[in-house]
């Protein structure tokens, strides 16, 4: 793929930095991006990462627009109350950059599904509020061999992790499962309609997440592998701590 000039001008912000140059932006462009999850956290992200030129994006969600979305979700408007999500975020895209491929899959997510979807893309970024579809998206990503990049956040707190079990050259790399089993209870974690969430938290952990894809497509710095990062925004702290493989991991264990 040759960039034209066109593109040389509007991604000039980022392509003159030697970290991203006309290698990155390529891959940028060549790339493909699986989203699980158009909400709160998905909105950064599918706005960072339209906005940065990612080739094409596969936007995974089974719900509409609420009007309490708005909050938060800003790449929704008023008009698209009652649309899916996957419709709306593709008018919002289509608004600002028509480099951008999407493919909308407006379902329930399962294991088999996503496992053919990453078949064909080389990340995952899961940003859905659902146990059953953050353990089939991170199943589906360790078969696959690609990068699951991890967010989540309710009230003023906030998480980020890079999990990379299964991708080549991160043998050592644990593990949504690792980190949250099953039979932990994290089944039982409130959710945003129950305990509540702010914009700033989810816009600051979903960029964080597009974040760390730009940087693993382009192959800027390192990954947030093996560390899991907290936010308190009550107190504006961020804490990270080492994460390990599990010896007997439901999904990455053989
Ligand atoms: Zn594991």
């Amino acid at each position: 793929m040759t960039i034209t000039e066109t593109q040389l001008h509007r991604y000039s912000r980022q392509v003159v930095m030697p970290e991203i140059d006309e290698d990155g932006q390529q891959a940028l462009l060549s790339s493909r991006v699986t989203i699980l999850g158009a909400g709160g956290l998905g909105s950064p992200v599918i706005a960072n990462l339209a906005a940065a030129g990612v080739g094409k994006l596969i936007i995974c969600d089974d719900d509409r627009v609420d009007l309490s979305n708005l909050n938060r979700q800003f790449i929704y408007q008023e008009v698209n109350v009652g649309q899916p999500k996957t419709q709306a975020a593709k008018q919002f895209i289509q608004g600002i950059n028509s480099d951008v491929t999407i493919e909308l899959r407006y379902e329930t997510m399962s294991e088999e599904s996503l496992t053919e979807i990453l078949s064909r893309c080389d990340i995952l970024l899961d940003c859905s509020d659902q146990f059953s579809t953050r353990i089939a998206g991170a199943k589906a990503a360790f078969i696959n061999g690609i990068p699951h990049i991890f967010g989540g956040a309710v009230r003023f707190d906030g998480q980020m992790a890079s999990f990379m079990a299964g991708v080549e050259g991160y043998e050592d790399s644990a593990c949504f499962a690792c980190l949250f089993s099953e039979d932990a209870g994290v089944r039982q974690a409130p959710n945003c309609a129950q305990a509540g969430i702010l914009a700033p938290v989810t816009s600051l952990i979903g960029t964080l997440q597009a974040l760390e894809t730009i940087k693993w497509i382009t192959k800027a710095g390192t990954l947030n592998s093996n560390r899991l990062l907290l936010f308190d925004g009550l107190s504006g702290s961020f804490t990270s701590i080492q994460t390990s493989k599990k010896d007997k991991c439901s999904i990455c264990s053989n």
